[in-house]
């Protein structure tokens, strides 16, 4: 059922103290393959201004493959050197992505670092989510980053994943995101991109099409959710509402929503109904003792906005 009604309700997510926040390309870059510095620098401000109110966060990047684009355009200074982002091979975007990943990870570096905060690089492949070793090891190491404070700045492994190695890839960065959600037991995972959030249509198409606020069972959700979102964007609604389905059987809250709306990570937190929320399913299954800590942890959640 997809749910209206919930509109100017807060939502209860107060109480969440670990959350995963994934940036889109298409946020990141403004679609035009370049680093929006701007943008980046609010970001890590409300990444940062939530850590220090206690909340751990795991940051889930895209923007290697724009970035380093724009570095190799910025030398040849051929504006058509490179193929269109929707023309480019396998081995083209792990080329790029190559160049890139040192390049926005050298800007995140200097933003936090201008906050004193120290960043860490975990790039990851579908096998090393798949095998349980791997992913022990990579679960121990994030865990042991956030102990530190340390704010761990994933993205994929691009150059190892390509689409021509199947199985290996992970693909988009919103199942990536879902995946380290599920790693770290969040308690919620934030997708922040362009859009306001899942609409029943293409908003481009029907322009007096609304905003889902909630969606409380993803089975019953009737929308059009077809089509990527820009041309340099790897995930689209599709990639998003399925890693929605999975993290939320999981337990874990979503929220798909504008990265651009101010505040936005702060607000979400505190409940208000931006984007469209995806409600975690653990109502039913879960036991006194979940039900007890949810209370004490929203009331913990509370005391602290
Ligand atoms: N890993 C890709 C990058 O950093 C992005 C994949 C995605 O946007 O989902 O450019």
């Amino acid at each position: 059922m997809a749910d209206t009604n919930g509109a100017g309700t807060l939502r209860p997510l107060a109480g969440a103290r670990r959350v995963v926040v994934k940036l889109g390309t298409a946020l990141l870059t403004g679609a035009v393959d370049q680093l929006d510095l701007p943008t980046m620098q609010d970001l890590v401000g409300q990444v940062v201004a939530l850590r220090e109110r206690g909340v751990e966060v795991v940051v889930v990047t895209s923007g290697a493959v724009a970035a380093g684009r724009q570095a190799l355009e910025e030398r040849d200074s051929a504006p058509d050197a490179l193929p269109a982002p929707r023309e480019r091979t396998p081995l083209l975007r792990q080329v790029l992505a190559a160049v890139g990943q040192s390049r926005l990870m050298h800007v995140y570096e200097q933003l936090f670092g201008a906050r004193g905060v120290i960043v860490a690089q975990a790039l990851l492949t579908r096998g090393d989510v798949d095998d349980e070793i791997r992913r022990k090891n990579t679960q121990n190491t994030l865990e042991e980053l956030l102990k530190l404070g340390v704010v761990p700045v994933v993205n994929e492994n691009d150059v190892v994943a390509n689409d021509e190695l199947e199985g290996v890839i992970i693909g988009d960065n919103d199942t990536l995101s879902g995946m380290v959600a599920r790693m770290l037991s969040a308690d919620l995972l934030i997708i922040l991109g362009e859009v306001a959030g899942l609409y029943s249509a293409d908003p481009n198409v029907h322009p007096d099409v609304e905003l889902i606020p909630e969606v409380l069972d993803l089975e019953a959700l009737a929308a059009d959710v077809s089509g990527p979102l820009s041309p340099t964007a790897r995930g689209g609604m599709v990639t998003k509402i399925q890693a929605a389905r999975e993290i939320t059987a999981a337990g874990i809250d979503v929220i798909i929503a504008d990265g651009h709306q101010p505040d936005v990570l702060a607000r979400l937190l505190a409940g208000e109904p931006l984007g469209t929320w995806f409600s975690a399913q653990r109502a039913e299954e879960a036991t006194p003792f979940d039900q007890a800590q949810d209370r004490l942890r929203q009331a913990q959640g509370e005391r602290l906005v």
